[in-house]
């Protein structure tokens, strides 16, 4: 989610990311990314410290006490030092001053989501499952799935949250973003899950997805 009030950075930005493949969010005020952060999970923010209704390092705190695995990084037009510094201590993981370069940023977002989110992998293995995060590539027993990005983020949701049940409300949101959750049904979801199963199963893998009947799905390890 990107948090900021100037709305020509918000589309020049929400753009590229998307281009990028991310899904992205926005939130123009203090008020609305708190209530946005209340609700919904996100893997990382881009935090613009001056914002109309009060200060973004305010959000940061709230952050860092109710949901400190999101990763959260400074977005400021302040050149101050101390500014910095106290976002830093605050538990941001990086700043960037704007005026900044799209690839700068783009830089500086995959390197805290691998931190972060990936632990500082490269590489994702499970069994004969592997994932290259950088390249985005699947391999099954060293074979290349040929994998729409849906169904490359769909499966490495999954296995981050191995054995544990997704419901598909949350891959909804965590695959298309926030307003999903006001979709009718989630049966699109089955023809993701069943294509990534076909793809892995045809690369003689085992199938590893579980549906949980009426609920959602669950990658199990045994
Ligand atoms: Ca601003």
């Amino acid at each position: 989610m990107l948090v900021e009030d100037n709305a020509e950075l918000v589309d020049d930005v929400t753009a590229f990311f998307r281009e990028e493949g991310y899904v992205m969010e926005t939130a123009f005020t203090l008020q609305e990314a708190r209530e946005k952060v209340g609700v919904y999970s996100y893997d990382l923010v881009i935090l613009d410290l001056g914002l109309p209704d009060g200060d973004g390092l305010e959000l940061l705190e709230d952050m860092q006490r109710d949901q400190p695995q999101v990763a959260v990084l400074i977005l400021t037009a302040r050149d101050a030092l101390d500014v910095k510094v106290q976002g830093l201590e605050q538990g941001a993981d990086d700043y960037i001053t704007k005026p900044f370069h799209k690839a700068e940023l783009n830089a500086r977002v995959h390197s805290i989501l691998r931190r972060k989110v990936a632990g500082g992998r490269q590489k994702l293995t499970f069994n004969e499952i592997a994932l290259d995060l950088n390249e985005k590539k699947v391999t099954v027993y060293d074979q290349e799935l040929s994998l729409t990005r849906k169904e490359y983020d769909l499966l490495l949701f999954l296995i981050y949250n191995k054995d544990r049940l997704l419901t598909k409300e949350s891959i909804a949101e965590h695959l298309w973003g926030d307003h999903i959750d006001q979709a009718d049904n989630f049966d699109f979801i089955y023809n993701h899950i069943k294509n990534l199963r076909r793809k892995i199963g045809q690369a003689g893998g085992h199938n590893y997805i579980r549906s949980m009947y009426g609920m959602g799905y669950k990658f199990v390890t045994e």
